[in-house]
């Protein structure tokens, strides 16, 4: 009909890759990439051959979490080579940037790289490609949602209710696009003191089990507030890998164990 607007193009696998899986989140901040970095680590330790897509463009963090440098090697088909670390392949726009450059795009312009990144990346045979998705419900989130066949998608939040909030409306956004959410995970779930073992819930506790059950999606596990995690974060090298006998890492491997 004149004047109609043609509807988004038709959504198409990646060739190689058998499932993709979003992890969003409401709110930054609240261990999305952290998670998501763990989550591929403990799906590689069940012997899956894992990619994980730093898909936050505006606020790339998986090469500090991961401790990559340097610029991705690039084919003579302009193809570019993911790295690969901890026995996982690894792809994100930071390591293109100088330093503190910003990413200062329209969406267009974020949707085109995000593609890019997604389709121009030999990421050879996976079992599973994990998407760390910016937070939110955005531009990069509908194009990744209209672009590709998801297989369904994690939602890490705090106990918080504002942060429960935006993650109802990460849940929202994926349900009304098709796209199952395979459950959700309470980060920052509570604070053991090493010196006292005394427990706080700082951000309060349970929140996400709640919110889950009242939204019918599986509860898949919780994280606590924990330094080390931090500290590994921050050094590049994620709790699975660090630790891996670590309850830290059981609880991240815990969580995968319903997918
Ligand atoms: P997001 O991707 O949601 O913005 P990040 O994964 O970057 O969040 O985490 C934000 C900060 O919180 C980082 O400094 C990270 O190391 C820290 N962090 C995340 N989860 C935990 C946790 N369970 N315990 C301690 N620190 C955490």
């Amino acid at each position: 009909t004149p004047g109609q607007r043609p509807g988004p193009p038709p959504k198409t696998p990646v060739p190689g890759i058998k499932h993709i899986i979003a992890v969003g989140s409401g709110k930054g901040g609240v261990g999305k990439s952290t998670c998501s970095v763990n989550i591929a680590l403990a799906l590689a330790g069940q012997g899956l051959k894992v990619g994980i897509l730093d898909a936050d463009l505006y606020g790339p963090s998986l090469p500090k979490l991961l401790g990559i440098e340097g610029k991705p090697a690039i084919r003579d088909d302009k193809i570019f080579k993911p790295f690969e670390v901890f026995g996982i392949k690894a792809m994100s726009i930071g390591p293109m940037l100088s330093g503190t450059q910003a990413v200062v795009w329209r969406g267009p312009m974020a949707t085109s790289a995000l593609r890019q990144l997604l389709r121009e990346t030999d990421w050879g045979d996976l079992d599973v490609l994990i998407v760390d998705m910016p937070p939110g419900t955005g531009d990069i989130q509908i194009s990744l949602v209209q672009q590709v066949v998801l297989t369904g998608a994690v939602i890490i939040s705090t106990p918080q209710d504002l942060a429960l909030i935006d993650a109802q409306k990460a849940i929202d956004m994926f349900r009304r696009t098709n796209v199952e959410v395979l459950g959700l995970v309470e980060n920052m779930s509570y604070f053991v003191a090493p010196d006292t073992g005394n427990r706080y819930d700082i951000f309060g506790h349970g929140g996400a089990k709640t919110a889950a059950a009242a939204l019918d999606i599986p509860f898949l596990g919780e994280i606590p507030l924990v330094m080390s995690i931090r500290e590994g974060s921050d050094a590049g090298r994620p709790a699975i890998a660090a630790d891996p006998d670590g309850a830290e890492a059981q609880a991240f491997r815990a969580l995968v164990a319903p997918l």
